[in-house]
């Protein structure tokens, strides 16, 4: 991996994937019945800021509405970004990406790329056909973030907000400032096309582990990762599923049985547990059947803010927790899994 920033790097690239951003409604005051990706990345560009001393170059990577993201456009993608960012006069990327799997995209990014140069994720939750749009703003404030002196790692920026990808949520399905990193805090916030930091830029051995267990370094998970998730056969089937009132397990246990041509076996299931993780225990019970078959158990809560605080619920030992949300914790379980390791299974557990 060489993407260590050049002295005199002055393009930024901006990708475009689709998304609410490069959407379009029938009228102006339609917030909801529009169609995400429909835009090209040029005319986003249209009219935007250029932070001065630099210059952008752009590139369509995909043009979907990001609640169908997946592997089959997360390779391009990992590929294009993974190209730029070894160009040395590159100072940083823009993403423009959906609002509803933007947390997932930072997250594997981060994780498999481990940028040492800024690729800002951007979005809107108002089309680009609105009659007040936000993208504009959002595409401002992400180029500037992106070219920003000593920005570095994957951030998702949004209504005047830089968060971070391992802590970053999609908490509200309207409202214009839909992004929260909980407990954590945001990372920063761009006024008047100014950033203010409040925390830290990610640096790749920062992002949340495992129960503090540390990732393996970013060279080895970078120089490992990045090519067998580019193979087409790369990625794992895990699943997520909801402990709640009135559970009875029997979703485990269909997902244990559920087989047939061309579907992938189950190799990973992330819960979601109430309050600190705790398990319903009729879910705890087909959860430990489905360990007995091989599957990786990891849970995490169903709480809106805060990670499951390790140690509170001894009779869940070995359905090990992850301080992660849901969604990043189910990509990590798949990225954990592709080590070959099984660096979250039971060597680690407990
Ligand atoms: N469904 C849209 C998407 O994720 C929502 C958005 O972008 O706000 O592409």
């Amino acid at each position: 991996m060489d993407n260590r920033q050049a002295a005199v790097a002055t393009t930024v690239v901006v990708l475009g994937t689709g998304g609410t951003i490069a959407g379009r409604a029938q009228c102006r005051d339609d917030h909801t019945g529009y169609t995400a990706g429909q835009i090209g990345v040029q005319a986003l560009l249209h009219g935007i800021p250029v932070p001065t001393g630099h210059h952008v170059e752009h590139e369509q990577v995909a043009q979907i509405d990001s609640k169908d993201m997946g592997p089959a456009v997360w390779r391009p993608l990992l590929a294009r970004v993974q190209h730029h960012l070894q160009r040395p006069d590159v100072a940083g990327l823009v993403v423009t990406h959906g609002t509803d799997t933007l947390e997932e995209t930072a997250y594997l990014l981060q994780r498999v790329l481990c940028p040492a140069k800024p690729v800002v994720l951007t979005c809107a939750m108002r089309p680009a056909t609105a009659l007040a749009p936000d993208g504009p703003q959002n595409l401002a404030d992400a180029l500037l973030v992106a070219a920003h002196p000593g920005a570095r790692g994957v951030v998702v920026v949004c209504a005047g907000r830089a968060h971070r990808a391992d802590a970053v949520q999609k908490i509200h399905p309207y409202r214009l400032d839909a992004f929260s990193s909980g407990d954590a805090g945001p990372l920063g916030q761009v006024e008047q096309g100014r950033l203010t930091l409040w925390r830290a830029w990610p640096a790749a051995a920062e992002v949340a582990g495992f129960n503090g267990n540390p990732w393996p370094s970013p060279q080895h998970q970078h120089d490992e990762l990045l090519p067998r998730l580019l193979a087409a056969e790369g990625w794992h089937r895990v699943e997520t599923i909801v402990s709640h009132a009135g559970a009875d397990g029997a979703l485990v246990r269909a997902l244990l049985a559920y087989a047939g041509p061309g579907v992938a076996p189950l190799r990973g299931l992330v819960v979601a547990g109430t309050g600190n993780g705790t398990l319903h225990q009729d879910v705890l019970a087909a959860l430990r059947q489905a360990q007995a078959q091989g599957v990786v158990v990891w849970r995490t809560t169903r709480c809106a803010e805060g990670r499951v605080v390790p140690g509170d619920a001894p009779e869940q030992d070995g359905i090990p927790a992850i301080a992660l949300p849901l969604a990043q914790a189910r990509l990590a379980l798949q990225l954990a899994l592709l080590h070959g390791d099984a660096l979250g299974a039971a060597k680690v557990a407990g």
